[in-house]
């Protein structure tokens, strides 16, 4: 050890000292850790969280070996299988679970149903390698390129289409709210290309979904759709660009359309055939107006597209992974990441690290830390990786449809999800959560500095446990996430420190939680 190290050292323990002492003259005579065994406990699972070992978590699931795990795939549950593996090398009980007689894809001989692994069936789509998107006036269509140009929304039904584009602003129909972007435009037999989000004018929150159902009883043949140019500047700080992104639609096969989400650029070019002078900003002023009052801006373009891909859908398994330590009383903790990605939809991978590769690495290094030290806690701590987040949240909505313990005596869930790049903050969604509770465990790890509250997002894995009543936190890195939802989410993108800091409040949270608190 050289010198730096042990000064490093030093601070380190002081650090700690400083937040065990201000946590507890923050509780109210509550010690965190009450006896000397308990906190030579503590000390022993704080310091043997390692950053090195979460990194190499992340590179071993976003690995092309596990393919981008999406959900429903043998990727996913092999990636499942991995988890239960880890799980089970921490020290940590794997419950056998009731899976309903449904059939794992058994490699030995053995009918067993793997322990700790919670599946229900689920359907899964395929786009085939090399679709074929062609833009551009009627006789001369350019080949754009996959990942630059457009991804196909990877549900979207098989296209061998083509048709003039039409542009409908953001793709609302709400009369009631003066908005009719269909209004004065035929678009039978057409191609529609309409704008992500909505302008801030308007007060009702409209899915991707419900804009494809507008554009399918319209009788379009398929849509396109790319984020505006005018981005905000939360959105910006988010890391929101023009680029297409990974995306499901969400649509029952009678509801869907074909369909891709182009760049902003590729929308302007198509945009800019529609005025007379070519005017590459003309995108640009058309979201303007519609974001400044109700407007209709809707036009057909002079321009055509044709959409081609092979969409398979195949039935697989959905996989959860349950762990538990055993608690002295009937309660239980949650401390819950999910694991799913996009895959390798039309031969492109998406990796998945920060999403949510490093999510899940934290949980199996907190399982580590606590299934090391043999704690026996008063509450039960479930550590759950959940599949299907991508789809809607199908894995959590499923762990909370067939719950192992309980969930009128599952006190709180601790939800984990991107939190491997970013500025480091640590932002909390919380619901019915004791915001002291929340503090002291910053205290006790010396980052309650870091942790920023917020309210509850929709979206999350927390959703279907928030709406059963649990006191939920959902743990993301504050800042940019430049790489969401992109095939450059990589493990070389993921930054250690981060890592290391939530995984540290993280520990100190359940900590708390599993005793009681
Ligand atoms: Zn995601």
């Amino acid at each position: 050890m050289n010198g730096s190290t042990r000064s490093g050292t030093l601070s380190f323990v002081v650090v700690i000292l400083l937040g065990t002492f201000l946590c507890l003259l923050s509780l109210d005579g509550r010690a965190f850790a009450q006896s000397e065994e308990d906190q030579r406990a503590w000390f022993g699972a704080l310091n043997s969280l390692s950053s090195e070992r979460m990194i190499a978590d992340v590179r071993t699931l976003s690995s092309p070996a596990f393919n981008g795990r999406q959900d429903g795939s043998a990727d996913d549950l092999r990636s499942a299988q991995w988890v239960a593996q880890e799980l089970t090398l921490a020290g940590v009980q794997l419950p056998l679970i009731d899976n309903k007689g449904i059939a794992f894809p058994s490699p030995g001989a053995s009918k067993e149903e793997p322990a700790g692994i919670m599946a229900s069936m689920v359907s899964t789509p395929l786009i085939e390698p090399d679709p074929v998107v062609r833009t551009g006036a009627t006789d001369q269509l350019v080949t754009a390129q996959l990942g630059r140009d457009y991804l196909p929304v990877f549900d979207s039904p098989s296209a061998d289409l083509q048709g003039q584009v039409v542009f409908v602003g953001y793709g609302i129909v709400d009369p009631a709210q003066g908005i009719d972007d269909y209004a004065g435009v035929d678009v039978k037999n057409c191609i529609v290309l309409f704008l992500r989000g909505k302008p801030d004018h308007y007060p009702s929150p409209v899915s991707h979904a419900d804009k494809v159902r507008f554009a399918r009883a319209r009788g379009a043949l398929a849509y396109l759709t790319a984020t505006g140019p005018i981005i905000s500047p939360y959105e910006i700080r988010r890391g929101a660009t023009g680029r297409p992104s990974a995306l499901y639609g969400q649509l029952a096969p009678d509801q869907a359309l074909p369909g891709a989400w182009i760049s902003t650029k590729l929308a302007e070019t198509l945009l800019a055939g529609s005025s007379d002078e070519s005017n590459p900003d003309h995108l640009r002023t058309l979201q303007e107006q519609l974001n400044n009052a109700p407007a209709a801006r809707s036009r057909r373009v002079n321009r055509y597209a044709s959409l081609h891909w092979k969409t398979t859908i195949e039935d697989g398994l959905l996989t959860n992974v349950v762990g538990m330590i055993p608690g002295t009383g009937p309660e239980a903790i949650i401390v819950g990441a999910h694991r799913d990605h996009f895959g390798r939809p039309a031969g492109l991978l998406f990796p998945g690290a920060d999403d949510n590769a490093s999510g899940t690495a934290i949980v199996l290094e907190v399982a580590r830390a606590l299934g090391k030290i043999g704690l026996r806690p008063q509450r039960t701590i479930l550590f759950l990786s959940f599949s299907g987040h991508e789809k809607d949240s199908l894995g959590s909505r499923l762990y909370t449809s067939r719950p192992v313990i309980p969930l009128g005596s599952t006190k709180a869930m601790i939800n984990i999800d991107h939190v491997g790049v970013g500025d480091g903050v640590l932002i909390l969604r919380v619901t019915e959560f004791k915001k002291s509770t929340l503090k002291e465990a910053g205290y006790a790890v010396g980052l309650v500095r870091k942790l920023d509250y917020y309210g509850f997002l929709p979206g999350g894995d927390d959703e279907p446990f928030k709406e059963a009543g649990i006191s939920t936190v959902s743990i993301a890195s504050g800042g940019a996430h430049p790489h969401m939802h992109q095939p450059t989410d990589t493990a070389d993108t993921i930054n250690p420190e981060i890592l290391r800091n939530i995984a540290r409040y993280v520990l100190a949270l359940a900590w708390m939680l599993a005793g009681g608190q």
